[in-house]
């Protein structure tokens, strides 16, 4: 399948749609997942036109796991979890529903199963405040 410009975190990355962000760098940006999985779920996409895994350069793989370990620590801190997990989907069959490059950053505890994948979103005014959260915990 050809990359679809007009996916929603290509119009994300372009700004044509608002996200709650947490960071960005030449490479690579962070925002909320509008639908947590967990309270803090984290999305880490490359600034680049990738669809999954296999056509993204190694290179902008790199800078993904970069950005990606940091924001894990800070997500971590910010949300008290006692663990992380990160999730990543490569087609359709594999559960992927956006067809741009992402990693997924979701806060666990002990004994607490993650919300359904994509079901409900969550208010404005929470993500901003977790992503607010994400930021301190970051010192950024
Ligand atoms: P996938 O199934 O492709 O791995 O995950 C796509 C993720 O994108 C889902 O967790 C879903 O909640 C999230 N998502 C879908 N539409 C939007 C959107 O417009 N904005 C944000 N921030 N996340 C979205």
């Amino acid at each position: 399948m050809a990359y679809d410009r007009n996916n929603i975190f290509a119009k994300i990355l372009r700004g044509e749609i608002p996200a709650h962000k947490v960071f960005e760098d030449e490479q690579t940006l962070v925002f909320m997942d509008v639908m947590p999985q967990s309270d803090g779920h984290t999305l880490v996409v490359p600034k680049a036109a990738a669809e999954n895994l296999f056509d993204l350069d190694p290179a902008m793989a790199a800078a993904v796991m970069r950005t990606t370990q940091w924001v894990a620590h800070g997500v971590k801190r910010a949300f008290n979890a006692d663990g992380i997990t990160l999730m990543q989907f490569n087609g359709p069959v594999a559960g992927q529903t956006v067809f741009h490059f992402h990693m997924h950053v979701l806060p666990r505890y002990a004994d607490q199963p993650l919300r359904s994948h994509g079901r409900s979103m969550a208010e404005p005014r929470i993500l901003e405040e977790h992503a607010r959260m994400i930021r301190a915990a970051l010192e950024i």
